[in-house]
């Protein structure tokens, strides 16, 4: 228990509860069987037990307040603050204990919310005992005096933890103890003392009787009265003690009590009587210390004299008014718990002894059902290893109060898991175990499966005691072994009765018999899968889904099935399905677990899908869809969340001249002679030669894989970390490069438009040919670093400085910038001389300068700026990997245009070139030919009609700013016309496709970025894509070739449709919000209501209504004719190019992306073309896909979203693609030696031999050589695969295959 941290453990009570204790606490018998009724929390009950809550004769206070001393709300609309300390004085009028209650808020601390009825959250204070003195244990602990005999200190607190409260309960004793009273409260007493002094003096009290207590309280009280209202010590009376009235009274035996009550015994000699000196009682002096002490012996001596009998009182002939105020009203308001909603005011709750369930809770019998609940929940979060025990609680309730709210509260606690005690009890006993066993899981474990061994049938019943058991120990050993539903293979074979050499059919058999026999079907089917599984065998696999499907059992129907598990797209995914279904389950407590798994394996039967049914088998199973044959592509393991990295090397390993250049790399392979070197130009700049090594680096990795995806026999294997970062991350100089060239457009015209952020470009990968502003030239120790912190923008100034910065000038860099330089001057030159006919390079750098583009009239949102700050990241060969976090953060950040841009720009440098282009001195490899496409773009300028050429890898199109779009509308944009801003006036501005890349890549760019919320948020909208489009629309063609009068024609039929739009939006849509027709018709209708009513003094003109008419006709009209010519302006666009299909290019891949922006999964859909067959790439697995409205029908998936195509040239698409490609040997298990097998080996012979030079290979040239021995394929060899040197001598000449050298 601490204070500050407020961790107080334990149940509670709520303050109406509090208070009801208090009043039934007797402070005289302060504990009954060790606990306290008013500290601690209430006994468990069982049902039949007895617990005597307290006696009969205990005082059932009533308390009064002592009005000095209260400071009490007024209303418990009050509203507190932390200064804020409610006290209550009180005092009981039939036992005259003292309680004080102090309500505390001071510890009220930045944020917190008290408890109040008006909070739903927590209406009630619920307090926790966090301290409490006994004065009988700990008497040092208590200030005590004379005046106040403190006996238990009580400290609560409230649970909630934005709540401030503290309770503090003092309980004090009567001031005045009963054996200084008795003297005078025995009424024999009295009447003895009387006689007594009567008959010793009867001539001095002649005419006296005896008293009664009565007169005697009554002269005390006065005493102490006079005494109080004293003002100094000489207005207080000395009593002297031969007092008449004092004698009988008081007496000498009394002295005790005048000494305790602060009277002094003062004697004075007196001269003129005979009787001795003369003996007074001198009162004490009331300060403002002690009055308290001496109101309270006041009221107690008044409520002494209101208790005594009438009888007295007639005797007396005193009426004694005393009413003192009752304190409840100022307690419940203190507390906050004056008013609250109760079930029925009509209970009256002095009265009313709770239920023990209710006092367990923390709670009264006039809580309402909400607040109940609110209770219960407030207790098993207080004290939750007791959660059981309240779980009965409220179940009692519920059913005493038949309280269907309840009940209901108690089915889904039940459900989510919740075990009542007497349930847990009954488990115990289930398994013949003392509930308080000592004994350890292993033990009740052990039990567990001894019982189900025996008694089979009793597994399910067994299970469930046993979670009761795992909730009750809160063992997750034991709930590990409970929650298992998995059927163990033993089991499997057991249950059909065959064994595991029985072969696949004859355990078919068994099954379908057993099936017939009317056994239990679904386990026998699980019982086949477990061995479908164990086996590998999918056939099995099948069958066993197969009888699932027919289990009568089950009276899901696949719709419902899709339904509960939420998914609104019956054509989605596997993946899509499960991520569904364990979203739900995560969630769901027991009860529901059951109805997600039915639903889960109806589909999974429904789909045949052998992924779904063993992962409801076991959530954790790695599933390999498909066994690995020839004729099969294999997997991807995912190697931490490195998103889209899985997609791309399985999409590159389908492109045919890559993978075929990637895997005869040697053949390829850039040479890193410096007279080579200083000619290479990749992305129209000087690479140097580090990033050459680094990007053979990277190509050497891809090479590994790629022999892998070849050949490896296993269902998946596993890039290699190397390669996840060689692809993600470019260089520095590289993304510096890209920096300095972004900052001024240079892609398609009316990118830059649409791309309008001004912290944000765009890269459309390696761009041509751009030059450099500045050659980038690189470090030798080549840093892997992308960005620095706080580098947020890409804006050209700050990626100059950084450039700049990056530099450490060594000379060899600035010989290759002045080269750069001077090439840079050369290529403008010939550009400004060019300017005529021919489509020039032009250097973006120069014409972006005096050329602003207009924002298109659909203004596309902003991207978000890729936000590196604080993400550092050094690799190279000596450092160690980076952190899968950090590489997936960078990954999500990365678009996947620059990832895509990244490996063809390191393809290319690590590939020797196949030509230079003359004008650039670009290299020509095969990766630019088979990727790279450009445009002409032409802008008509005052008298001239300017060209220039403009290369891309990609072609980035937006989807709809509101609701879906084809392709062609999403493209139309890139290539339509449009005016653009030049030199202060505006030109006509048009792309068209000067050269189609055998290979078209359309990136749809779904990511906006909101500048003033610094958010990126995803557009979701459809961006409909056929399975062919025909591109000859956009082909460049000349001025006056009919291509060009039909997209003429286009451009303007679409302003037409624009201007057309725009009235019929008007005509549809008035401010009032209904149609103009709609509106003229009711302005008729009402003028000619005026007219029939004939209201005096309304003049209408007769002709009004036919003009109107007149008027609702022609707009009718007009709506319906441009009805007419939108119709027939679209029709005419989308039948404008039907007839032109010469560039055809059909769709090869899809790219897909479940989640937000930033982060997901993503997945890849590839084409087959030889086999008809789109497959699904989803990391280790790929399965074919059956419906292919999963591909191509986006309208309700909405979470998954297309945002990368590929699209093939028909006419070769043979040469160009490639869905399968393996080659498997036919030895399982020797696949990892056969090292030899490619060609690269042959051409390097040479090199192979420096292998074994072990001085060779720290230097550059022969860093290659080691890839002439690919790492070993996985998984690794098994030992007794003798190693490959050996086995290459062994084998005399011959590779693994066989194969002679
Ligand atoms: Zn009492
Ligand atoms: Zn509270």
């Amino acid at each position: 228990m601490t204070d500050g941290d407020r961790i107080y453990i334990g149940p509670g009570k709520t303050t109406p509860r509090l208070l009801n204790d208090l009043l039934d606490y007797d402070p005289r018998r302060r504990e009954r069987n060790g606990t306290n009724l008013l500290a601690d929390p209430s006994p468990h009950w069982t049902e039949g037990q007895a617990i005597p809550r307290r006696w009969d004769s205990d005082c059932r206070h009533e308390l009064k307040k002592n009005v000095d001393r209260t400071s009490a709300p007024d209303s418990q609309d009050t509203v507190p603050d932390p200064s804020t300390k409610y006290i209550v004085s009180t005092f009981c009028s039939e036992c005259h204990y003292y309680f004080d209650i102090v309500v505390d808020y001071t510890r009220w601390r930045d944020g917190q919310n008290p408890c109040r009825v008006s909070d739903s959250v927590n209406p009630l204070h619920h307090l926790q005992l966090i301290d409490s003195i006994d004065a009988r244990r700990q008497p040092e602990r208590l200030v005590r005096s004379n005046h106040k005999t403190i006996v238990e200190w009580h400290h609560f607190a409230c649970s909630s933890p934005s709540c401030p409260v503290q309770v503090a309960i003092e309980i004090s004793e009567p001031r005045l103890k009963m054996d200084m009273l008795a003297p005078i409260l025995n009424a024999a007493t009295v009447r003895a003392r009387g006689e007594r002094e009567i008959a010793s003096e009867p001539t001095r009290f002649e005419g006296l009787s005896p008293l009664n207590p009565l007169q005697a309280l009554g002269y005390l009280k006065v005493y102490i009265n006079n005494t109080k209202s004293a003002l100094d010590d000489s207005g207080r009376k000395r009593i002297a003690k031969r007092n008449k009235k004092f004698v009988l009274a008081f007496g000498e035996d009394c002295n005790v009590l005048f000494e305790f009550l602060g009277f002094k015994t003062i004697i004075e000699e007196s001269p003129e009587t005979e009787e001795g000196p003369a003996h007074f009682w001198q009162p004490p002096t009331v300060t403002l210390d002690n009055v308290a002490f001496y109101d309270d012996v006041v009221s107690e001596l008044s409520n002494q004299i209101f208790q005594r009998p009438l009888i007295e009182k007639q005797t007396a002939r005193q009426w004694v008014q005393y009413q003192p105020i009752p304190a409840k009203r100022d307690i419940e308001l203190s507390l906050g718990c004056f008013y609250y909603p109760t079930k029925s005011r009509a209970i009256d709750l002095d009265s009313a002894e709770d239920h023990p369930h209710y006092l367990s809770l923390g709670t009264v019998g006039d809580f309402n059902d909400d607040y109940l609940s609110w209770a219960y929940d407030r207790q098993c979060e207080c004290d939750p290893v007791n959660r059981p025990y309240y779980l009965d609680c409220l179940s009692g309730i519920a059913t005493g109060r038949q309280s269907s709210d309840l009940q209901t509260k108690v089915v889904m606690a039940t459900s989510a898991g919740e075990f009542g005690k007497q349930q847990i009890l009954n488990s115990y006993r289930f398994f013949g175990i003392d509930p308080y066993t000592k004994e350890p899981d292993d033990h009740i474990i052990g039990l567990f499966k001894s019982r189900i061994e025996s008694a089979p049938r009793q597994k399910d019943e067994a299970r469930n005691c046993l979670l009761a058991i795992a909730k009750s120990r809160d063992s997750s050993a034991i709930r590990a072994v409970a929650n298992d539903r998995t059927m163990s293979v033993e089991e499997a074979y057991e249950f059909l009765s065959v064994t595991a050499d029985t072969a696949a059919d004859s355990v078919e058999a068994v099954a379908v018999s057993l099936i017939f026999d009317d056994s239990d079907k679904t386990k026998v089917a699980q019982a086949m899968r477990v061995i479908a599984n164990a086996r590998g065998d999918h056939a099995l696999q099948r069958t066993a889904a197969k009888l699932e499907s027919r289990n009568p059992g089950s009276s899901l129907d696949i719709g419902e099935a899709y339904q509960r598990l939420q998914i609104k797209v019956r054509h989605s995914s596997d993946e899509t399905v499960f991520a569904y279904y364990q979203s739900l389950m995560a969630e769901a407590g027991e009860g529901s677990k059951d109805s997600y798994r039915e639903a889960l394996r109806v589909i999974g039967c429904d789909r045949a899908s052998n992924f779904l049914l063993t992962k409801l088998d076991n959530p954790d199973a790695e599933v390999l869809a498909e066994p690995s044959t020839a004729n099969q592509p294999i997997g991807l393991d995912n190697i931490g969340n490195t998103c889209y990295l899985n997609s791309l090397l399985q999409y590159y390993y389908t492109v045919k001249p890559v993978r075929d250049v990637v895997i005869n790399f040697e053949n390829h392979r850039m040479s890193l002679n410096d007279e080579d070197v200083k000619k290479k130009r990749v992305g129209g700049r000087i690479v140097a030669k580090s990033e050459i090594i680094k990007a053979q680096k990277f190509v050497d990795e891809l090479h590994s894989l790629f022999e892998n995806l070849k050949t490896a026999s296993t269902h998946s294997v596993k890039p290699t970390r190397e390669l996840a970062e060689l692809t993600i991350f470019s260089s520095a100089a590289e993304a510096n490069f890209r920096r300095a060239s972004i900052s001024s457009p240079s892609g398609p015209p009316n990118l830059s438009s649409i791309l309008n952020s001004p912290v944000y470009e765009p890269v459309y990968g390696p761009q041509l040919p751009p030059l450099p502003n500045r050659p980038s030239p690189i470090p030798e120790d080549d840093i892997e670093m992308v960005d620095h912190p706080g580098d947020k923008t890409m804006a050209d100034d700050s990626s100059e400085a950084t450039l700049v910065d990056m530099l450490d000038p060594p000379s060899y860099d600035d010989a290759v910038a002045k080269d750069g330089d001077k090439f840079r001057k050369e290529e403008k030159k010939e550009i400004m001389s060019a300017l005529d006919d021919d489509a020039v390079m032009v250097n973006s750098d120069d014409t972006a300068s005096d050329e602003k583009v207009i924002p298109m009239p659909e203004k596309q949102p902003p991207l978000p700026p890729r936000n590196k700050a604080g993400l550092v990241i050094q690799t190279n060969e000596n450092n160690s990997l980076i952190s899968d976090d950090e590489l997936w953060r960078f990954g999500t950040q990365q678009d996947v245009t620059e990832v895509i841009g990244n490996v063809n720009f390191r393809l290319s440098c690590a590939l020797e070139p196949t030509s230079i282009e003359e004008r650039s001195g670009e290299q020509m490899d095969i990766v630019r030919d088979t990727l790279y496409g450009s445009n002409t773009i032409y802008t008509q300028k005052s008298q001239t009609l300017e060209k220039k050429l403009e290369a891309w890898a990609n072609l980035m199109v937006f989807p709809a700013p509101d609701g879906p779009r084809d392709i062609y509308e999403a493209l139309d944009v890139l290539f339509d016309e449009q005016t653009v801003d030049i030199d202060n006036s505006t030109a006509a501005q048009h792309a068209s496709i000067s050269q189609l890349p055998p290979i078209i890549h359309i990136q749809i760019q779904r990511t906006a970025f909101d500048s003033v919320r610094q958010v990126a948020s995803k557009n979701r909208n459809a961006v409909n894509f056929p399975e062919t489009i025909y591109l000859d629309r956009y082909m460049d063609s000349g001025k006056d070739s009919i291509l060009m009068r039909r997209r003429r024609e286009t451009w303007r039929w679409k302003s037409q449709l624009k201007v057309l739009e725009a009235r019929q939006a008007a005509l549809n849509k008035t401010i009032a919000d209904i149609s103009v027709t709609d509106a003229l018709i009711a302005t008729k209708d009402y003028v000619e209501k005026l007219q029939e009513d004939e209201i005096l003094g309304v003049v209408v003109d007769p002709n009004l209504t036919e003009s109107l008419d007149d008027r609702t006709l022609e707009v009718t009209e007009e709506v319906e004719s441009i009805s007419r010519d939108i119709a027939a302006l679209k029709q005419n666009l989308n039948e404008q190019f039907t007839d032109m299909r010469q560039y055809e290019y059909k769709l090869q891949a899809v790219f897909i992306h479940r989640g937000e922006s930033g982060g997901g999964h993503y997945w890849v859909y590839i084409y087959d073309f030889e086999n008809d067959i789109w497959r699904d790439y989803n990391d280790e697995r790929v399965t074919e896909v059956k419906d292919r409205r999963r591909i191509f029908d986006y309208q309700g998936a909405a979470s998954e979203t297309p945002y990368y195509l590929a699209y093939v040239r028909s006419s070769d698409r043979k040469d160009l693609v490639e869905a399968v490609c393996r080659d498997v040997p036919e030895t399982p298990g020797v696949q990892g030696v056969d090292l030899m097998q490619t060609s690269l080996v042959n051409a390097n012979d040479t090199e192979l031999v420096t292998l074994s030079d072990d001085e060779d290979t720290a230097n550059i040239s022969s860093r290659h050589v080691e890839h002439a021995k690919p790492r070993p394929l996985r998984p690794k060899p098994t030992p007794d695969i003798v190693s490959w040197e050996a086995q290459s001598i062994a084998s005399g000449g011959c590779d693994a295959n066989g194969n002679p050298w």
